[in-house]
């Protein structure tokens, strides 16, 4: 397979590698199945090297997500400040995992930023902070932060052998992030969920954990979602707000609206989807889109966020009354 990046990116890791003993990966804050993929396929293949590796998120992944950490081997930095901390301050190493910059690891970010060890970006968005980093392994071309290490870690090593957990870490982020193979498809994304297969990756497996694990209260609220979709025909748009009261009543806990926000796509002639989730003080935004309608504009200039084309994220700090008025003046900028 071609290399996604320059032999010189490949010297400069077998340097830093070799000076170092241990090693902290970090994703970003609330991870998703790319960024808890990640964290345990490189951290698996790091650890079978040799090295002394701790795995930091800033903040807990879902339940779903528990079965790729079956050793729960990830510190959770908002649970254990002073464990991450100090591995971080003591590492060599210091690999930043589907993010683009220290910020998308809040606090734990600046402990990273200030760190002494060489530092490393793995990840597939738009506009990586590379001043921050050491050496930036970073590509929009791909689907996903778990192929891109994939590759790179095939790219260090050609005879790499993964085992059955990596490889099935890996696949794991890649399906998911794909919003299983919908979308951010290329041809590499095949080429490495074969290789992937052929290490022993259980698809079956996956999408049980993923797909078809859901708790009675998340199909409950998932129902509410479906009848509560508030079309704007004349932007293309349909989305979804979660107000607290609408959580609780449905006994919502962290994770249990994963996906929603992809439910408005499947209306006929509907080809951008914004879904609005109550979250202490502020309300989670997150936006989709189909073809070449670019949300992660608006996710930046309206929702102080930001991501990909097709799928980006932000917040408001307005009450929800304010959700529509905005939303509209935002789909003006990019819906003729
Ligand atoms: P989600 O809706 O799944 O939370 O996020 C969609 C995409 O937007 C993800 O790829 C995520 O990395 C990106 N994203 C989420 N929040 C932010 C943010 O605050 N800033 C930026 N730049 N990207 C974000
Ligand atoms: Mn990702």
């Amino acid at each position: 397979m071609k290399d996604l990046f320059p032999k010189k990116h490949f010297e400069s890791w077998q340097k830093a590698v070799e000076q170092s003993r241990k090693i902290v990966l970090a994703t970003h804050v609330n991870p998703d199945g790319d960024a808890i993929g990640a964290l345990m396929g490189l951290g698996l293949f790091l650890k079978k090297e040799g090295f002394e590796v701790t795995l930091v998120s800033p903040t807990r992944y879902p339940a779903f997500l528990s079965f790729l950490d079956p050793g729960k081997e990830i510190v959770v930095y908002s649970l254990n400040s002073k464990a991450s901390a100090h591995a971080i301050e003591e590492a060599d190493m210091i690999v930043a995992l589907d993010v683009s910059s220290f910020s998308r690891i809040d606090e734990l970010g600046k402990i990273m930023k200030q760190a002494r060890g060489y530092k490393v970006l793995m990840d597939h968005h738009t506009d990586p902070a590379s001043r921050e980093f050491d050496l930036v392994f970073s590509t929009t071309q791909i689907s996903s932060t778990c192929e891109l290490t994939y590759r790179v870690l095939k790219a260090w090593k050609e005879d790499a052998v993964f085992s059955k957990d990596q490889a099935t870490a890996f696949l794991a982020g890649i399906i998911t992030d794909t919003n299983q193979f919908a979308n951010s498809v290329y041809p590499g994304t095949f080429r490495v969920t074969s290789e992937l297969v052929a290490f022993g990756a259980d698809t079956e497996f996956i999408y049980d954990r993923i797909y078809r694990n859901f708790s009675y209260n998340r199909m409950r609220l998932m129902g509410y979602a479906l009848q509560n979709i508030r079309l704007l025909p004349e932007f293309k748009c349909g989305y979804i707000v979660l107000p607290r009261d609408v959580l609780e009543k449905f006994g919502y806990s962290n994770g249990d609206t994963e996906g929603f926000v992809n439910l408005p796509l499947a209306i006929n002639g509907i080809s951008v989807s914004a879904f609005f989730l109550q979250r202490g003080n502020h309300i989670k935004v997150s936006l989709r889109s189909k073809g070449n309608i670019p949300v992660n504009g608006i996710a930046r200039e309206f929702y102080q966020g930001g991501g990909h084309l097709n799928a980006s994220a932000g917040k408001m700090e307005d009450s929800t009354e304010n959700i529509e008025p905005l939303l509209k003046k935002a789909l003006g900028t990019i819906i003729a």
